[in-house]
């Protein structure tokens, strides 16, 4: 350490302070959890901003998340000041090609102020060109061609390049003629989808060798974060930008963890980390062992659960801090329960001083959210859900941002056909297939059909005085955009569309809620310069945590949690089925398995402090109750650093025995009595109480359920 260290430097150990300042040429972190390969990689960029390398705008930097990517920023502005805060190419991938390719949008044979499809559109679309093919939707459902179709983008294939065979996983070999289609349609509607982004960007670089110099020479610097989450359009993309056999400046870095990579799903390649030193030779590799997030004892527990993966890379890991608190795994008897434990102890740990902030709870399915969600609200806990479409997946949400849309895109097909009825006017079924078939039959997207018939004597007059009124609206509140700023004019659409009373009319507990999530819809558009980057925002982040200073307790899915740290950390739902996920067990092959094993690993390690793991003895599966066998990743936690709970008998092997029995869990049914099964083990837990040692836990005991605290016994512990 020398005194004269920039800031940003200071407290590096000697291998991140390679990684933060060896710039010329390209680099390969390769480390564990919390080894500081973030931080290394954000002081990277100081260092290129501090020594003039480059300016804010010539450096490629790669989150994972629009919020890392803001974070980052912010951590740059509080280093080098205001200037690092305007980086226009820190980001996601999604979020930077979107960037390009709105300039060159017309070379993808789009208008610069394409729309941005989001999984609801892009399904509703798919159903339509399915159907016009004429198949069954039923039997060829659009959710499953829009994941094959993601699919396909994700390994960077073109409707006329997806293999032969692939194309018969849809509609009797048809796949590919429909994905044609779909982009075609695309391409009317001026729309794209998240892979579109990527694809349209590599496409352009590939066929114009001018577009693709221009921003090679603009970047002089790439970096990425979470390199091993990659997938091949993605790397296809970067190696485009950055490497100098393709002409690029070959200043590189990237820092990843295989054992974090949990999203082959999405076409993430671990291989990408095998080729780096392919594609771009000469690469420094760089290994960071020391783990400055967690405790040994939450350190030993991820490292024994991953050892079970075959196929790693491999490493060290180890830390200085103190042992702390051992990994605890709570047994509970089902769900609604498990949400009132979790509930009570984040209660206990608020009262000793903890920020809500600095909890979370991290599932394995986004649904679990709803049973934490519902007893919060009940108890009046504070939260927020990070990462998924929440917020504005909301019908009136979407309702409302359909309105922005058509007035800011005038085709817009998608987000007329939404709210030509919404609220209702008289436009039903008929007049709407009418719209749709003139539509076809000239050539018009629905807008500009609805348009000419107005003018004609088709519709009833009923209906086109309707329709004329309502294409008068939008056409009226476009006119306003430049007098309006983008907040004043959705509230005054949202007023004016009928759209307010409608839900005022409607005097459900229901309808106040949504009216609330209008206007605080409304409050968070006031942020941004014009409605045009609004939805844009919408589009790519999906978040409803902006504008909130409340301090809150975090609730998202394990896979959107990668990269961030929280003091406390709940794990629920450790179950057989659940975590690891069916689908894992359903697929031959260990391949899933391991990704769900990974993905134990990243929960884990998000525990600076105190990690706590829950499994159910009965869980509610599409509305029937079925007991729930414990994850095998809990067996594969080392004795020595856990302690079990059980709120159930007494005891995790009394405990197991009786589920081992099986049939009196079977298909208990909810609030008919709770069934032989409940009674034997409760029978079996007062005996058990009756010597079991050690005090009571207070906070819970008056209902009578923690009842004991002892390290893991090696019938449940396995490996030590
Ligand atoms: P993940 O694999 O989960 O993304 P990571 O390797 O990116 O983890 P960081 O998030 O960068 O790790 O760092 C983990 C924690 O350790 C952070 O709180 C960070 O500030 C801290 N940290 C990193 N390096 C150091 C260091 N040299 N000295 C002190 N604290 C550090
Ligand atoms: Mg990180």
């Amino acid at each position: 350490l020398s005194p004269q260290d920039p800031p940003w430097l200071q407290g590096l150990n000697p291998p991140q302070r390679e990684a933060a300042t060896l710039l010329d040429g390209p680099v390969l972190v390769l480390a564990g959890a919390g080894t500081g390969k973030t931080r290394a990689l954000t002081a990277r960029l100081a260092q290129i901003l501090h020594e003039r390398r480059a300016w804010p705008s010539e450096i490629l930097a790669v989150t994972f998340t629009n919020k890392a990517a803001a974070e980052m920023r912010h951590r740059l502005g509080a280093l080098l000041g205001p200037q690092a805060e305007t980086m226009p190419f820190v980001g996601t991938f999604h979020s930077i090609a979107s960037r390009m390719l709105r300039r060159h949008a017309e070379l993808a044979g789009l208008k610069s102020n394409y729309t941005i499809l989001d999984t609801d559109d892009v399904q509703r679309l798919l159903k339509r060109i399915i159907m016009d093919a004429g198949l069954d939707e039923k039997r060829w459902p659009a959710r499953q061609l829009s994941g094959l179709i993601d699919r396909w983008k994700n390994k960077a294939q073109l409707p006329d390049n997806v293999p032969k065979g692939e194309s018969f996983a849809f509609g009797d070999g048809r796949g590919a003629e429909l994905y044609a289609r779909y982009q075609a349609e695309l391409k009317t509607l001026n729309a794209a989808d998240f892979g579109d982004l990527l694809l349209h960007m590599i496409r352009i670089f590939e066929t114009h060798p001018d577009v693709l110099a221009e921003w090679q020479k603009r970047f002089k610097y790439a970096l990425v974060d979470e390199y091993q989450d990659t997938n091949a359009a993605q790397y296809r993309w970067l190696t485009l930008l950055a490497a100098k056999s393709l002409g690029g400046q070959g200043n590189i870095c990237c820092v990843g963890d295989d054992d974090q990579s949990i999203y082959s799903w999405r076409g993430a390649e671990i291989a990408n980390i095998l080729r780096f030193e392919q594609d771009f030779p000469g690469a420094k590799v760089i290994r960071l062992e020391q783990n400055y997030r967690s405790t040994p004892h939450i350190l030993a527990a991820a490292a024994h659960v991953i050892a079970n993966n075959q196929g790693r890379l491999g490493k060290t890991l180890w830390t200085q801090l103190n042992a702390g608190e051992k990994v605890n795994v709570v047994a509970i008897w089902d769900g609604p329960e498990e949400a009132r434990l979790v509930g009570e102890r984040i209660e206990r740990l608020l009262r000793e001083g903890a920020s809500a902030s600095e909890i979370a709870i991290l599932v394995r399915a986004s649904y679990q959210t709803r049973e934490f969600e519902d007893r919060f609200i009940s108890i009046g806990l504070p939260y927020r859900i990070v990462g998924g479409f929440r917020f504005y997946e909301r019908a009136e949400i979407r309702d409302a941002l359909a309105y922005l849309r058509l007035i800011s895109q005038p085709d817009d097909a998608l987000a007329f056909e939404r709210i030509v009825n919404t609220p209702k006017r008289g436009l039903g079924d008929k007049a709407q297939a009418k719209i749709q078939s003139h539509a076809r039959a000239m050539g018009l997207t629905l807008p500009a059909a609805a348009q000419q018939l107005v003018e004609t004597e088709e519709l009833s007059p009923a209906p086109r005085r309707a329709l004329s009124e309502f294409l008068a609206n939008i056409r009226r509140w476009r006119g306003q955009m430049d007098t309006l700023d983008q907040a004043a004019l959705a509230q005054a659409v949202l007023e004016e569309c009928g759209y307010i009373a409608m839900l005022e009319a409607d005097r459900s507990a229901e309808s106040a809620g949504r009216l609330d999530n209008l206007s605080e819809l409304v409050r968070a558009m006031e942020g941004f310069t014009d409605l045009q980057s609004f939805l844009e925002h919408v589009a790519l982040v999906m978040e409803n945590d902006r504008s909130d200073a409340e301090a809150k307790v975090t609730m998202m899915t394990l896979h959107a949690a990668k990269g961030l740290e929280f003091d406390h950390v709940f794990l629920p739902g450790w179950e057989e089925g659940l975590f690891p996920s069916q689908r894992s067990l359903d697929e031959n092959g260990a391949a899933a398995l391991e990704e769900e094993r990974r993905l134990a690993y990243v929960g884990i390690t998000r525990a600076r402090r105190r990690a706590t793991i829950l499994h159910a003895a009965n869980r509610r599966v599409y509305g029937q109750w079925t007991s729930a066998i414990p994850s095998r990743f809990l067996s594969e936690l080392p004795a020595d650093h856990v302690t079990v709970e059980t709120t159930l008998t007494g005891g995790a092997s009394l405990w197991r025995a009786a589920l081992d029995e099986r049939d009196p869990f079977a298909d208990m049914e909810r609030g008919s009595g709770r069934g032989p099964g409940w009674e034997r083990a409760t029978a079996r837990s007062s005996e058990w109480r009756a010597s079991a040692p050690g005090g009571l836990d207070r906070s819970t005991a008056k209902r009578g359920s923690v009842i004991n605290a002892r390290p893991i016994s090696s019938s449940v512990g396995g490996a030590a």
